[in-house]
Formats: C-alpha cells, structure tokens, sequence
C-alpha cells in the first residue's frame, strides 16, 4: 500500500474551517487507499506570537526554554487537526516530535535530525489510522524538546517522508509552487511544472523562500519526490525530483538576496594559508560565507572578498580587521549595503553565452556588476541594492522566463510518481542530516584567462562574455573580483584546447580597453560535491586546512549549495586531490 506524507504549514491551519478543509484533503488521500502521514505546523502565526511574548519576559531567553515554549505551537494544531479529522468520521492519532521519535543533536532552536524511528508510526498506519505529527520538534538524547529552526515543519515532512519511503511528500502552502522568481517582486514570474533538487537547492538559499533548505538536502539525499501546492486553490504545483528526472534548461528561475554586505582584505600576501586564517575564524565566529572571491592576485599580492548577511557585518568586518593585521593585509574595505542576483538551470553547463547573455542584460539596464561568481548550475552577481529589482526584471526577461514554454512539465496531480534511489553516501551518514560529501574530483584539462586592470563600468562583463559566446567557446568558471581603483578583474576557465582562441579574443577586448590578458595554459580544477555544503559552517575550514598545511596556494574559489570548486596550479592537482580526499574521508 502506498504511503503519502502531506504537511500543512502555519496559513493552511490558521483557523478552524481551514484545519476541517486540510483534514478533508488527507482523508480523500486515505479514501484512495494510501496510509497517510500528516505533517502540521503552528497555526498561522502561532510561533512568532510566543517569539514575542518570551521576549516580553526577557531579552535573553535560555534555548532550551524557547524549544519549551515554542513547539507547543505545534501540539495544538496536531491535536485540532486530528479532532477534525474525527469529526469527519475517521480515524486519527496525533503525535508529538518525541512520541514518534525524532532524535536530533542537542543545538537547541536549531536543531538537526539525527534519526528517527519508524515503529509507532507504522503502526498506528496499519491500524489504518492517518497520523499527526507535529513538525518542526525532536527531542535530544536527554530527552529535552528540541526544535528545527524557523521553517523547520518542511524538514520534519521530507524526513518522515524519506525514513517511511513515502511515494511522495506534498508541501501544501500559501503559494501554489515554485515560481521563476519571486511574483510579488515580479507579477510576470511563472510557475514551474518541475525543478530539480540541486536547482531549489539554490533557489532555497538564495532566499526565494519557498521550503526550508534543509529539507530539500534531505529530499536530494534519500531521493523523496516533493510537491509543492497550493492548499487553497485546486492547481497543479511544482514537482521537485532529482536532475535526471527534470528538464534541463539553461535558467530555471532567478533568486534575489538583498540583504547582503561585501567585505574586502586588500592586497593580502598571496600565500597558501590566508584564505584558511580568514575562513576558520569567520567560521569560529558562527558567520555564514556566502560568496567567496579571491582574485588571481598581482606582485605576489591578492585580494580576497565575501559576502555575508547584512546583519552579521560588524562582526566580520571585526574579525576580517583582525586577520588582515595579522596576514599583513594592506586595508579592508566594505559595502553594507548591495544585493545579489542569481540566475540558476541545471542546464546551462552544456550551453554556451549564458553569461553573456546575463550580463548583457544587465548592462543594457545600466546596471554595474561589482562581483562575479558560478558554479556549474548557477551565475551570481553582486550589485548595488538600488538596483536590486530592475536587475532581477532584466535578467528574468533575457531568459524569457516570462514565456509560457517555461512552465512545460506535465499535469502532476494525480499521478503517481515513483520514488528516487537515494545517494549512496546516505549509508554511511552517522546522523540523518550529517554533511554528505559525495566526491572529489580533479579536472586538469582547463586553462585559465585573466583580465587585469579592466575599466569598471557597466557593461565590461557584458562584452567580455558576449565577445566570448560569439566565438563558440564554452567557460566553466568566472570570478570578477570586488573592482579598486576604478579597476577590476576577471577571470574564466575554458577547456585547454581552447586557450589559443579564447586568449586572442582576450587581447582583443583588452586591447580595446586598455586592459591586460594573463593566461595559464594549464591549471587544475577539483571539485568537492555533495549535501549540505554551505548549511554545515566549516566546509570551506576543511577545504582550505589541508591545502594550507601542504603549502599549495589557491588561486581561485567558487561556492555553490552543491558543490565547492577551487583552482590551483596544475603540478599541484594530484596531490590535492589525495589531501582532499583524506580530509573528507573519501
Ligand atoms: N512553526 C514553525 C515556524 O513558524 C515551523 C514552521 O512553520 O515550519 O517557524
Ligand atoms: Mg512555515
């Protein structure tokens, strides 16, 4: 018999007639012969309402009281929703997170699953109950209550839905799926039929703030089919399922983070181990990295720059401060206040002018670009947070999201879909929501193309890569570096046959402006994949010690949810590959 997971979060709960509408949903799934397991977050905004009143009492709340206090928001919808369901005839059990056993670490407000056993919720099931669980709460090996972190019922949905190998998990909200940006940022944004995990992924943490990230890692990880609909209006959704499985077009959808800052340490030695005394210390700090440039560094000098959420500025900017003293930096510099807009499609790897035509598209809009970075499904660039939404309007456009071919997939209500294999990595997880590192790779076969002293003005990116599309060559990775001086620099990677070509279309763009060409006709490219990259601080510590401790520098960084790319000189690959592969236990 089929199993089916359906979670309701705060708007679909909000009040009675909407909790008796929700459970009419989860009997019709039982009615068609499913067992179904129904995941209830806090009704409307229940959680937020005890937020307030715990900071009415103090300003320092303890954790584990707040943990306490809020995942009671929880055990009344669960308790409501499964009276209604009674009320309508049927059987129910409501549980909370420790009744059906969700184990998590002990991180109180921000707690991960470690494992969860499945014994009472089968059982119930096959007494022919639908079950309530409570999202969003665990409970530790203490037996204290814990909770998932704001959002967190998604996680708890995709969990259950993993360890109960459930068909599918159906995340129904307040928007009907996922769309090629944010609608209220851009009335003409469309729904998506389908997207893959790596592509929400991206979205997810880029902030188009559909589903909780975390519970796309678990989807991606153990192969759980997502569907994400509307509960108030009878259409399709959006269905989330692994890459091999959906379409791939070079830009699926368009994510704008505005709340960013850009931090700089100027012209700091370039030598193997800055980047590991910056990132180890921001990391100790408990700061997320976002964007990570570093350019390819001139006079045995390079600089390094960051992104991190505008809210946690003053303390990087002390703990940058710090480091660069120590590394004998000559200044840092920053931004409090820009934005990033992302273009992300798992299809644009195989497709060349992508960039190009991202870039023209902002400058036509007489947007500069201040920092560049990709990884294989995604290009970001860095902009003035004034021209946050004309940015994402343009890019939005130059990939005809608008256009009604976008939203191609099939009809997906109703069908039923088949689950995914999970990664095989999954087995040898200690906890549930562990770092997953699927590989290392080394890739040799790719030059590298720099430009140095480029005017800093709209449009440079642009030309650059529109010059680049039209001779038919392919780029991996580019990085524009933060500019100074009215100066900036860009690099990019090509397959080594390439390199002659690409460099001479390279002295001609620079020669137009004035700008100078470096090649490297051979560098080594490894890349770490896996889950959980960027949600698990220190991934980028474990990456940068080892290099650090075998003297090899990095050249150049690129940062994805995916998948962490650096460049280093080509006679160092292999025994960067065997440092990387020990570190990560591979
Ligand atoms: N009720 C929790 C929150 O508001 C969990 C959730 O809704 O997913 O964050
Ligand atoms: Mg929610």
């Amino acid at each position: 018999m089929g199993l089916v997971v359906q979670k309701f979060g705060g708007t679909s709960v909000a009040d009675p007639q909407k909790i008796l509408a929700a459970a009419r949903k989860a009997i019709a799934r039982h009615d068609e012969g499913k067992q179904v397991v129904v995941v209830v977050s806090a009704m409307g905004h229940q959680t937020d309402i005890l937020v307030d009143l715990a900071k009415a009492i103090t300003d320092r709340p303890s954790a584990r009281e707040m943990d306490m206090l809020l995942s009671t928001g929880e055990q009344v919808s669960v308790a409501l929703f499964a009276m209604a369901i009674h009320s309508l005839g049927r059987k129910a059990v409501s549980l909370t997170g420790a009744q059906i056993g969700i184990r998590t670490d002990s991180k109180h407000t921000r707690a991960r699953i470690r494992s969860i056993s499945t014994d009472h919720v089968r059982k119930l099931l096959s007494d022919s109950a639908i079950v309530i669980a409570a999202g969003f709460q665990g409970i530790d090996q203490d037996g204290n209550i814990t909770t998932l972190g704001r959002g967190g019922s998604d996680t708890t949905a995709v969990a259950l839905a993993a360890v109960l190998d459930a068909e599918v998990c159906e995340i129904y909200t307040d928007v009907d799926g996922v769309y090629t940006t944010d609608p209220r940022l851009l009335p003409e944004a469309r729904r998506l039929g389908s997207i893959s995990y790596d592509e929400m992924l991206e979205l997810a943490s880029l902030g188009a703030g559909v589903m909780h990230s975390r519970s796309i890692e678990f989807a991606k990880k153990f192969g759980v089919k997502v569907l994400v609909r509307s509960s108030f209006k009878d259409v399709p959704g959006t269905v989330i399922l692994s890459a091999e499985e959906s379409t791939p077009r070079p830009a699926s959808g368009v994510a704008l983070a505005r709340d960013e800052a850009r931090i700089t340490l100027e012209n700091v030695p370039d030598q193997p181990g800055s980047s590991h005394a910056l990132f180890s210390r921001l990391a100790a700090s408990g700061i997320a990295v976002d964007m990570i440039v570093q350019n390819v560094g001139q006079g045995g000098q390079a600089d390094i720059s960051f992104t991190v959420p505008s809210d946690d500025l003053d303390e990087a900017l002390e703990v940058s401060r710090t480091v660069a003293a120590a590394l004998g930096a000559s200044g840092v510099s920053h931004d409090a206040a820009i934005a990033k807009v992302s273009v992300v499609g798992v299809g644009m790897e195989r497709e060349e002018g992508v960039a190009g035509r991202m870039f023209s598209a902002l400058s036509a809009a007489g947007i500069n670009v201040r920092m560049i970075t990709t990884s294989e499904i995604k290009i970001s660039a860095l902009v003035d947070k004034s021209d946050a939404q004309a940015a994402v309007h343009a890019v939005h456009r130059a990939f005809a999201l608008e256009a009604e071919s976008v939203d191609g997939a099939a009809d997906v209500a109703g069908t039923t879909l088949a689950k995914s294999s999970p990664l095989e990595v999954v087995q040898r997880l200690e906890g549930m929501e562990d770092l997953a590192i699927e590989d290392c790779h080394l890739d040799s076969s790719q030059a590298l193309v720099t430009f140095i002293d480029l005017p800093d003005t709209p449009g440079v990116a642009a030309a650059v890569f529109e010059e680049v599309g039209r001779a038919g060559l392919v780029v991996d990775m580019i990085v524009q570096s933060h500019p100074r001086d009215g100066r900036a620099e860009i690099s990019f990677t090509v397959p080594a046959g390439d390199r002659e070509r690409a460099a001479a279309v390279a002295r001609r763009i620079a020669a137009s402006r004035g700008a100078r060409v470096a090649e490297v006709p051979h560098v080594a490219k490894l890349s770490i994949t896996g889950v959980g990259i960027r949600s698990h601080a220190g991934v980028a510590d474990r990456l940068f010690r080892p290099l650090a401790d075998e003297g090899i520098n990095i050249d150049l960084v690129s940062t994805s949810e995916v998948r962490l790319n650096v460049i280093v000189a080509a006679e160092h690959g292999e025994k960067s590959l065997r440092v990387l592969r020990k570190a990560f236990g591979l």
